[in-house]
């Protein structure tokens, strides 16, 4: 019974660096724009932009919450659409991103220089 049961029902793994806690209501999340290269920073307000994923959205991905958003980075006028779910620590847990990918807050860093 383990294994099929395992695969659906187990934890999801959380991946380490992907978030930056701010304070007692905010999260960074970092991507990196397809198109361009550009790295960008969001802060989500877990109070009002991060939701539990209940009701008719429970299933639509493995996080305990997730946040749905459009960035618009400053060097291009790509559309990034980005659903990112989160365990109950915001660790990232999964991420489909359209025209972009998640980066970890290392990769931020070790930017491009601005
Ligand atoms: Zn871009």
């Amino acid at each position: 019974m383990g294994f099929l049961a395992n695969l659906f029902r187990g934890k999801p793994q959380a991946e380490k660096g992907y978030t930056t806690k701010d304070g007692a209501h905010g999260v960074w999340i970092y991507l990196q724009c397809n198109s361009c290269g550009e790295k960008i920073a969001v802060r989500l307000r877990t109070t009002s932009e991060i939701q539990k994923r209940e009701g008719p959205d429970a299933d639509l991905g493995p996080g305990v919450m997730f946040v749905q958003k459009t960035i618009v980075g400053s060097h291009c006028y790509q559309r990034i659409d980005a659903v990112v779910d989160f365990d109950v620590k915001y660790n990232v847990v999964g991420s489909q991103i359209k025209n972009g990918k998640l980066i970890t807050a290392a990769e931020y860093e070790e930017s491009d220089g601005h």
